[in-house]
């Protein structure tokens, strides 16, 4: 399959664009993000510094209630932080620019039920402004770049919930972003079906060249990435020696 039929805007094969760029595609700096006020205040992520480059393949690893959520919500610019900053360097946009440059896959079964697979990963780009027939054309092209094209005219009842979640991967590239998030892909697969999610996540990720982030309790996902992070009470802290970027900045 061809990952240059999904909508990258630039339309220029993963291999033909040269050097990766040198800025992080998002940048974290002290972010902190409190829910409520007073003594019902939550502190649900606590002063994160981290930068995801792309090409990156990164795990957030942490307990239910650690912040994982709430960090991968901030790196996606769908919520602010309290205080510090998250700003997206490498792909030049403000958090209400980021449209179809941030992707992301959530847990569990988040597909429309009366629309095909295909559909289903045809639908943002249509939200998006995309004709229907380029809209089909990206879609199928992800579900084919991810050898799932045969689900294209299932429903999602008639899925697997490890292909439901492929089909979600699918969904999430058709638009070519630079950053997938993926925010526990695998809480309610059992591990052969989890494996398998994973492994489409970081093809995915490679397809299109992008940055990966996946939030993850289990420690069987994390250990497939590169990269990995640990949250603890709020807290992100790098579980690798840190090295050096052409920034000068360190990361783990
Ligand atoms: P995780 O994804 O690791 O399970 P979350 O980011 O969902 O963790 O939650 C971290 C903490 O923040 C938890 O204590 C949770 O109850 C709290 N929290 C998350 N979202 C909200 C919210 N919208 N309002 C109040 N508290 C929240
Ligand atoms: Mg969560």
């Amino acid at each position: 399959m061809r990952s240059d039929r999904l909508d990258r805007t630039d339309e220029v094969p993963a291999t033909a664009r040269g050097p990766v760029t040198p800025r992080p595609l998002v940048d974290c700096e002290a972010a902190s993000r409190t829910f409520g006020t007073g003594t019902h205040a939550v502190v649900a992520v606590h002063s994160a510094t981290c930068e995801v480059w792309q090409g990156d393949r990164m795990a957030v690893m942490g307990a239910s209630g650690s912040g994982k959520s709430t960090l991968m919500h901030l790196l996606a610019g769908l919520d602010q932080p309290s205080s510090g900053t998250v700003s997206w360097p490498g792909l030049g946009v403000t958090a209400d620019e980021l449209g179809g440059s941030v992707a992301m896959v959530f847990q569990g079964a988040s597909l429309m039920p009366p629309l095909t697979a295909l559909e289903n990963v045809a639908m943002p780009r249509l939200l998006a402004g995309v004709s229907d027939s380029q809209a089909r054309v990206s879609a199928a092209a992800a579900l084919d770049s991810l050898d799932i094209g045969a689900l294209a005219d299932r429903l999602p009842e008639e899925l697997s919930g490890g292909q439901a979640q492929r089909v979600c991967v699918a969904r999430a590239i058709a638009g070519g972003p630079r950053l997938i998030l993926a925010d526990e892909p695998t809480g309610q697969l059992d591990s052969v079906a989890a494996n398998h999610v994973v492994d489409v996540l970081i093809h995915a990720a490679d397809l299109i060249d992008a940055g990966l982030v996946v939030a993850t309790h289990d420690p069987r996902v994390a250990t497939r990435l590169m990269t990995r992070w640990s949250m603890r009470d709020g807290i992100l802290t790098p579980q690798q020696t840190p090295a050096r970027r052409p920034s000068g900045r360190s990361r783990p």
